[in-house]
C-alpha cells in the first residue's frame, strides 16, 4: 500500500470513529438526524423550508447548514421555523466532516429537538464519502439536473437510504426521462424509497411528510 493511500485511510478512520461518537449522542439525547445531500440548486434549503412548518406540530427540528461562505441557508431555515439552526462554514470545503457535526451539535441543546436535518454542502461527489453519524441519509435530485445523473455519479446514488426527486413542475418543460431515470437509481440501490414532489408548488408533499415523520418517531 502506498504512503499516501494509507494517509487517506486515516483521515477516513479518523473521521468514522468521530461519526460514531456524534451517533451515540444523538441516539442518547433522543433526536433522529438526517443527511441532506445534492447537488448545488437541487432544493435542499428549499425542501427544508416546506418540511419545517408542515412537521412543526409534530416534532421539535433543528436545522445544521453546511455552507462553503454564507449563512443564507440557515437563515432561511430559521425564518421556516426551526427551533434550532447552526450554521457551519466549511472555509471553502466542499463537504461537511464528523468533526463539524460535532461543533455543531456543541452548539445545539439536543433535549430540546425530535429531529435534526443536516443540509450537507452542495455536491454529489465527497459528502458520500465521509460519514457524519446521522440516522438516514436522504438524497435531493432535481428534474432540472437531467435524467443521467444517476450513472454519472452512481456513488452518492448507492449510498442513500431515501430519494427526493424536487421541481416535477418542470416535467413539461424539459426533457427528463423519469423511467430511464429511475431505472438507473434501481440499478444502484435496488427498492429505495423515492419522492417524486415539486417544493415549488408542494404537489407530492405529503407522503415524504408522512415517511419523514415516521422514521424520525421510530427509527432512532
Ligand atoms: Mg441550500
Ligand atoms: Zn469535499
Amino acid at each position: 500500500m502506498s504512503e499516501r493511500i494509507s494517509v487517506i485511510e486515516n483521515i477516513m478512520n479518523a473521521n468514522d470513529h468521530l461519526a460514531d461518537d456524534n451517533h451515540a449522542r444523538l441516539d442518547q439525547a433522543g433526536v433522529f438526524a438526517v443527511n441532506l445531500m445534492a447537488s448545488p440548486g437541487a432544493g435542499k434549503t428549499s425542501l427544508i423550508e416546506q418540511t419545517l412548518p408542515r412537521l412543526a406540530e409534530k416534532l421539535r427540528i433543528g436545522v445544521v447548514d453546511g455552507d462553503i461562505a454564507t449563512s443564507l441557508d440557515a437563515d432561511r431555515a430559521a425564518a421556516a421555523g426551526a427551533r434550532a439552526s447552526v450554521q457551519i462554514n466549511t472555509g471553502g470545503e466542499c463537504h461537511l466532516d464528523a468533526v463539524m457535526l460535532q461543533q455543531a451539535l456543541n452548539q445545539l441543546d439536543l433535549t430540546d429537538l425530535d429531529l435534526l436535518i443536516v443540509e450537507n454542502v452542495g455536491n454529489l461527489v465527497c459528502p458520500a464519502s465521509f460519514k457524519l453519524g446521522t440516522h438516514k441519509s436522504i438524497l435531493v435530485a432535481s428534474i432540472a439536473e437531467g435524467d443521467d445523473k444517476p450513472y454519472k455519479y452512481p456513488g452518492m446514488y448507492r449510498g442513500v437510504d431515501a430519494l427526493v426527486i424536487n421541481k416535477i413542475d418542470l416535467l413539461p418543460y424539459i426533457e427528463f426521462d423519469m423511467e430511464y431515470f429511475r431505472k438507473g437509481v434501481e440499478v444502484l440501490n435496488p427498492g429505495l424509497v423515492i419522492f417524486e414532489l415539486s417544493c415549488r408548488t408542494a404537489e407530492g408533499l405529503e407522503p415524504w411528510l408522512e415517511w419523514l415523520a415516521v422514521q424520525a418517531q421510530s427509527g432512532k
